[in-house]
């Protein structure tokens, strides 16, 4: 798995995406309470497929190690239930006050499951695991957080801003590259 401090970075990121959601639809509640509370959730999502699989109220192994109830990455790490949450507490967004609650935690939940999914082990999206085999547990830890953030920021921006500063970071790119190959020029 990738570690607690990754899926808790991506989390973050991934809660802010989904309080930018809230907003949109215009449930962001009076002074935005309820787009916080989503952003929180968010956070606490983004860990949560780790954390709903330990047995607490059990002792832990001898060397400290935590005491599953299920097999890691099971039903917690169950794609189908994830995507549920997330559409359903989409569908009541702005007429329960929980819903945000609920979106900014399932979105959370499936930005876990998208940082687990390149690792070996892979996730049960559906029925059996599904790994993309792109590198080990704990390799790239820091190209995951920056993938997570780039993502939400990119979906962020395109459902606020309309794609505003993604399309200037476009016309960035290439001008600044262009900048340094005159200045090697010279
Ligand atoms: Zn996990």
């Amino acid at each position: 798995m990738a570690s607690t401090k990754t899926h808790h970075a991506s989390g973050v990121a991934a809660g802010l995406l989904a309080a930018a959601i809230v907003v949109k639809a215009g449930a962001g509640g009076a002074y935005y309470v309820l787009a916080i509370i989503t952003w929180l959730a968010g956070s606490l999502g983004g860990t949560a497929p780790d954390w709903l699989e330990v047995a607490w109220w059990r002792r832990k192994k001898k060397r400290g190690a935590q005491r599953l109830w299920i097999a890691h990455r099971t039903i917690t790490h169950w794609g189908i239930a994830w995507v549920a949450l997330l559409y359903f507490s989409h569908k009541n967004l702005g007429s329960a006050w929980w819903a945000c609650a609920v979106f900014g935690f399932a979105a959370g939940g499936i930005m876990h499951l998208l940082t687990d999914w390149p690792n070996p082990l892979g996730v049960p999206w559906i029925f059996r695991r599904h790994s993309l085999g792109l590198w080990r547990s704990g390799h790239l830890e820091w190209m995951v957080t920056l993938l997570s953030w780039g993502l939400c920021a990119v979906l962020a921006d395109a459902l606020i801003f309309d794609s505003v500063y993604a399309m200037k970071f476009i016309r960035f790119v290439p001008q600044f590259v262009a900048s340094q190959c005159s200045i090697l020029k010279t």
